[in-house]
């Protein structure tokens, strides 16, 4: 009875933590949980997508994945060990080219192409940063080496980051209903950045996500009056 009591609790905090965000659409509702830093995952229509799940972010409850994107190389958006675990016979894996050096089993999607899988519409946007880098005259992200994703369920549209400075090609978006946009130093752009971006391509909501060390604050003043609605979630809680 103890036992049973502990582990009731323990999962009654994990779901309280997790802040699931629900949005209609005219399919249905789309369920978006983040797991960590840049990992989450959508679930709509019966269908389960991960955004680059990685290990050390909380799956316990989850279903296994239908779908999985994958946006860069790094260790927090690509983990080979963590994919197994969350994959059930049918898992399909979509990943730029560079991802499926590493991960064999992916389809590669390549900057601007779009796929159509189950009900999901799924576009390749491109992610890179235009100035920072590990050294000079080198870039943390290169142009054309790894993905931001949009997904559209339901007529609505969802936009993930991945990891980019404020690139044209985000700023040129166009209807999109919910963004998670990245943020952090020295890899990706500071949070004014971000909101310039953003006040660039106005969807109607946008959360910040991957923006460990970052001042969101600043991000959600500089949107201040902008008419778009900034949502702010812990995607760094302990479980
Ligand atoms: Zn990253």
């Amino acid at each position: 009875m103890r036992l049973f009591a502990g582990v009731f609790l323990i999962g009654a905090v994990v779901y309280a933590q997790r802040s699931v965000q629900e949005f209609e659409t005219a399919d249905g509702v789309v369920k978006i949980t983040p797991i960590q830093h840049a990992s989450l995952v959508l679930e709509a229509g019966g269908k389960v997508v991960y955004l680059d799940p990685v290990s050390g972010g909380n799956f316990s409850g989850l279903a296994p994945a239908d779908l999985i994107l994958i946006t860069d190389i790094h260790g927090d958006h690509m983990d080979p060990k963590v994919l197994p675990t969350i994959s059930k016979s049918g898992t399909a894996i979509f990943a730029p080219a560079a991802v499926a050096e590493t991960i064999k089993t992916a389809a590669i999607i390549r900057n601007g192409e779009t796929v159509h899988t189950g009900p999901f519409t799924i576009e390749a946007i491109p992610m890179y940063n235009l100035k920072r880098g590990p050294a000079p005259g080198k870039l943390f992200h290169d142009k054309g080496r790894g993905n931001g994703y949009v997904v559209t369920y339901g007529g609505k549209r969802f936009y993930f980051s991945g990891d980019t400075e404020n690139i044209p090609e985000m700023r040129a978006l166009r209807d999109i209903d919910v963004a998670f946009v990245c943020m952090n130093l020295p890899y990706t752009m500071p949070p004014e950045e971000a909101a310039e971006a953003v006040r660039a391509f106005h969807p109607k909501i946008v959360y910040p996500y991957h923006y460990r060390g970052s001042d969101l604050n600043v991000f959600k003043n500089a949107l201040a009056g902008s008419g778009i609605e900034v949502r702010i979630l812990d995607w760094y809680y302990k479980s």
